[in-house]
């Protein structure tokens, strides 16, 4: 398992108190490791303070052994390489990593409030307050996401956690892709892509729209919006949109619409994120400083 090549850069900490480290290889021994934080499919997540900087952070280490089993090794690399060069407020920081014999080590930021969907399990639903509030900061990240053609693929309650402010961080890009490269390097150079072609590139990113509007159904109902007993029942009632609000909890009707609006079939039709933005429910409920205060 190489999956950090000996030449390639690493991303240091670069925030105020952490500027003045020196730019070197991470080891172990630059951390002292704390608490657990969780377990993962492939390891384990640490609390653990750079000791130079006196930075916190989280220390997810994996085995290789597992990586290579499950051959994800690839997955896990361009997730290292997609998320340690997006910075946004609402996206998990991958500071850098380095690895031994046995393991590989991801510095990311510490979220310390945790995981969202323990959240809405406590709440069993959120606030429209707090909803929209959430919405307008993951369609923010996923703008800066597909602006740097970056899709996320798998937005969902699992993959968000919840930072100091109790800002979202969109944690998780195993699933995503970074589609102008792979194009790129497909047709040469882009000046001679088809309109269809470049549009295509957008289509791919409005998956990141329908997976919103699910999530926001979910924060506002408790429920992902096509559930089922049966998986094949899931799958029907997605392919036919079958979309349908409960009366509990009461929903304005404002935010079913934009629900309705996101949760489109035809991908060219779903609502652009920047008009999520404008859309009179989000203007109307989410907070301002783009932080939810519980
Ligand atoms: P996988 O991504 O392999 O499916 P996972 O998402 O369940 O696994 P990890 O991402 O490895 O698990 O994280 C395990 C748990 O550790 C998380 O569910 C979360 O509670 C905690 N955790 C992970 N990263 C952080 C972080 N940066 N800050 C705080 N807690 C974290
Ligand atoms: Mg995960």
């Amino acid at each position: 398992m190489a999956v950090a090549a000996e030449n390639q850069p690493q991303e240091k900490i670069t925030t105020t108190e952490a500027s003045a480290v020196e730019k070197r290889r991470w080891t172990l021994n630059d951390f002292d490791i704390g608490k657990p934080l969780g377990r993962g499919k492939f390891g384990h997540v640490y609390l653990a303070r750079e000791k130079r900087s006196n930075q916190i952070v989280a220390l997810k280490v994996l085995f290789k052994s597992q990586l290579q089993q499950s051959q994800v090794e690839h997955q896990l690399r361009r997730e290292v390489e997609i998320q340690s060069h997006l910075r946004h407020s609402n996206i998990l920081r991958l500071y850098g990593y380095f690895y031994d014999q046995k393991r590989i080590y991801l510095v990311l930021e510490y979220a310390p409030k945790g995981e969202l969907y323990k959240e809405l399990q406590k709440c069993k639903y959120f606030s429209e307050r707090r909803a929209a509030t959430y919405i307008a900061s993951l369609a923010r990240a996923l703008i800066y996401c597909h602006g740097k053609h970056v899709i996320h693929r798998d937005i969902k309650p699992e993959n968000l956690l919840i930072g100091a402010q109790g800002e979202l961080k969109i944690a998780d890009f195993g699933w995503s892709v970074h589609t102008f490269n792979r194009r790129r390097t497909m047709c040469g150079t882009l000046d001679y892509l088809s309109p269809e072609m470049v549009e295509s590139v957008e289509h791919d990113a409005s998956v990141d729209i329908w997976s919103l509007g699910v999530l926001c159904y979910e924060f506002l109902y408790g429920v992902p919006p096509f559930e089922a007993k049966e998986h094949s029942d899931t799958y029907r009632r997605i392919m036919q949109v079958d979309l349908k609000f409960p009366p509990r909890p009461i929903i304005s009707s404002t935010a079913k619409d934009l629900i309705s609006q996101m949760l489109v079939k035809e991908c060219s039709q779903r609502l652009p994120l920047h008009k999520v933005l404008e859309h009179p429910w989000i203007v109307q409920n989410s907070e301002p400083s783009g932080v939810y205060k519980s």
